[in-house]
């Protein structure tokens, strides 16, 4: 039933409406501060939603927070929608039997059980064929072929986090690890030491996992040239679906954990083979630091892909990490601006909730 804009402003339930804690406090963090009786409870205490809210709500608790990764990509178990009013077919805990209902009346959506479309899980063909190592040349040769060069221009300030240096002063603990040690992370392979930096400090904390127990130091380095990377952050522009998208299998890669470090590494082999300097790659945190949400979709299809800005939305979730290729300290193609001690004195966690069984 299509709703008139008139409907929008309209408050609807409150936060004291409802009997589950985590959705009591998630309706009171999003809700309208607006004197007066909620419609609904009467009680004049809560904080109001409307249409709006209600549907945000909905999206978080049950989408959102239904939403669990595969080995890559991730899908959430609940969706909801308009046609399913009326017609839900989930199985809530008892407690929120009751919260469901009124969340269903107010929004008129109905919540259903997801089968995921299975490019949400890694059924991408390029991801697969990347997975396969006799497959795997062809495709980062379209990686090499069909992805941006960006150029860090000479004097390019970025940051390289240490924890626990041996000698936190001395220049040299900020290079790539020695070669002997390398072929740890997600670009560096046995004889091929890879420097990892960003131009965001917090990323950098997370990406070392520093914790406020570790002693913790950031150098400032600025690149002696210009440096020809490969910029896998862009988003593609493809005219194809997500079951064949490049652009797809790149983004799950940055995302997935250790299992997926044999390709990635393969691919910035093949990029020093081609001649870049290094790589600029999607941060694992991207999506933490952003607040953007894993493979969101629309009835399916990815927004990263079919959103009107596709390429901002993808820019706007996306933190670029920079791996330089070798040891560009050492071959003073980057030299040492300035070192400092990092002291945390807060390590912050913002979520919400979900439910536990449906
Ligand atoms: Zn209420």
């Amino acid at each position: 039933m299509a709703t008139t804009k008139d409907d929008t402003g309209t408050v609807l339930l409150c936060s004291e409406c409802f009997v589950d804690e985590g959705l009591r406090i998630d309706a009171y963090k999003h809700g309208l501060d607006k004197e007066g009786e909620c419609p609904k409870c009467r009680s004049p205490n809560g904080r109001k939603l409307t249409k709006d809210q209600v549907e945000a709500l909905a999206w978080r608790f049950f989408v959102s927070g239904t939403t669990v990764r595969g080995h890559y990509g991730g899908a959430p178990i609940i969706q909801f929608n308009e046609h399913h009013y009326g017609k839900g077919d989930i199985s809530p805990s008892p407690w929120l039997k009751e919260d469901i209902k009124l969340i269903e009346d107010a929004a008129r959506i109905g919540f259903f059980n997801y089968g995921p479309r299975l490019w949400m899980v890694g059924e991408v063909e390029p991801l697969k064929n990347l997975e396969d190592p006799a497959k795997r040349s062809q495709v980062i040769a379209r990686v090499l072929n069909e992805y941006p060069e960006r150029t860090l221009a000479k004097d390019s300030a970025f940051y390289r986090l240490r924890i626990a240096p041996g000698r936190p002063a001395n220049p040299g603990e900020y290079d790539s690890p020695p070669t002997e040690l390398a072929g740890k992370g997600r670009l560096d392979s046995v004889g091929f030491p890879v420097l990892y930096g960003s131009q965001d400090i917090d990323i950098c904390i997370h990406e070392c996992r520093a914790t406020a127990e570790d002693e913790i130091f950031v150098a400032t380095l600025k690149t002696e040239r210009d440096m020809r990377l490969l910029d896998l952050t862009n988003v593609l522009k493809e005219d194809v679906t997500e079951f064949e998208s490049l652009d797809m299998a790149i983004h799950m890669l940055f995302l997935a954990r250790a299992h997926s470090y044999e390709i990635s590494r393969a691919i910035a082999l093949s990029a020093r083979a081609a001649g870049f300097d290094g790589v600029i790659y999607p941060s694992f945190f991207s999506l933490i630091r952003t607040g953007g949400r894993p493979f969101e979709t629309a009835y399916g299809l990815s927004l990263r892909r079919f959103h009107r800005q596709s390429e901002e939305y993808g820019r706007a979730f996306t933190i670029p990490n920079f791996a330089l290729f070798g040891r560009p300290l050492e071959n003073l193609s980057v030299r040492m601006h300035c070192i400092n001690r990092v002291i945390l004195t807060q390590i912050g966690y913002q979520g919400h909730f979900g439910p536990v069984a449906y």
